[in-house]
């Protein structure tokens, strides 16, 4: 108890002096007082809702009939386009630099893609009324120790506060490390990750999820995942983005 509260005070100095070092300034235009000026908010370009896969175009994100077969997903819900550079450079800094205040303003424009989309379609509010599970996308624990936390979950903790459902970040578990991922073509990336993620918790026992990450490029590593939560008995499974 007396140790976790030292250690929450001690991380909020360390935020005080972070803030005092590091004055936050608008990722887009340089505007000081925030990391996204409302100006530059308004100016993020949503991203479509085609097909992951092929880019046909879809309503809502999901598969198209001749993709669907290859995905234990149903589908792609993303806040924005990773080719914006401002898109990219929020992703970046809440990565790379460690400015975990963005995960904040992310997971509002993932709120605002999530309860749009759900509500157009059957998934959420469904008949049985039982809210999603957001589920982050976990990192190898070697890589999470190296960068101290991991933006999936922190992403998918501010998610489950804004739209009240509850989130599981301790039962998907990777227990193979990604290597050299990114350099990967389609085919080699999946082959690379089979048997990366277990998934340790009970049976999901038809549980709609959301699966949460900060990025998705081919989908291959939500489609893993999503491979392991069906195997443990999920119901429907959706991925939910930053960006694509
Ligand atoms: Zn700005
Ligand atoms: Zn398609």
């Amino acid at each position: 108890m007396i140790f976790s509260r030292i250690i929450a005070i001690g991380s909020a100095c360390r935020d005080f002096i972070i803030d005092l070092l590091f004055p936050a300034a608008c990722l887009g235009c340089g505007r000081s007082g925030a990391w996204l000026c409302p100006a530059c908010r308004r100016g993020l370009r949503p991203a479509d809702h085609d097909c992951p896969h092929c880019q046909r175009p879809e309503p809502n994100g999901q598969f198209c009939p001749a993709c669907a077969p290859a995905f234990h997903f149903r589908g792609l819900w993303a806040a924005g386009d990773y080719s914006q550079p401002l898109m990219a450079q929020l992703i970046k800094s809440l990565k790379y630099h460690n400015i975990r205040e963005l995960a904040d303003i992310l997971a509002d424009l993932m709120a605002e893609q999530a309860k749009e989309i759900a509500g157009r379609t059957d998934f959420y509010p469904n008949q049985a009324g039982r809210a999603p599970l957001l589920v982050p996308v976990p990192l190898h624990p070697k890589r999470q120790r190296q960068r101290g936390f991991n933006q999936a979950e922190l992403l998918a903790e501010k998610l489950r506060d804004k739209l009240a459902w509850s989130t599981d970040a301790s039962h998907l578990v990777r227990v193979q490390s990604a290597g050299a991922q990114a350099k990967l073509s389609g085919a080699a990336r999946a082959k690379n990750l089979r048997g990366a993620f277990v998934w340790r918790g009970d049976g999901l026992a038809g549980q709609n999820i959301i699966l949460v990450d900060d990025v998705a490029t081919t989908g291959t590593t939500l489609n893993e995942c999503a491979a392991v939560l069906k195997k443990a008995g999920a119901g429907e499974i959706w991925g939910l983005v930053a960006a694509k």
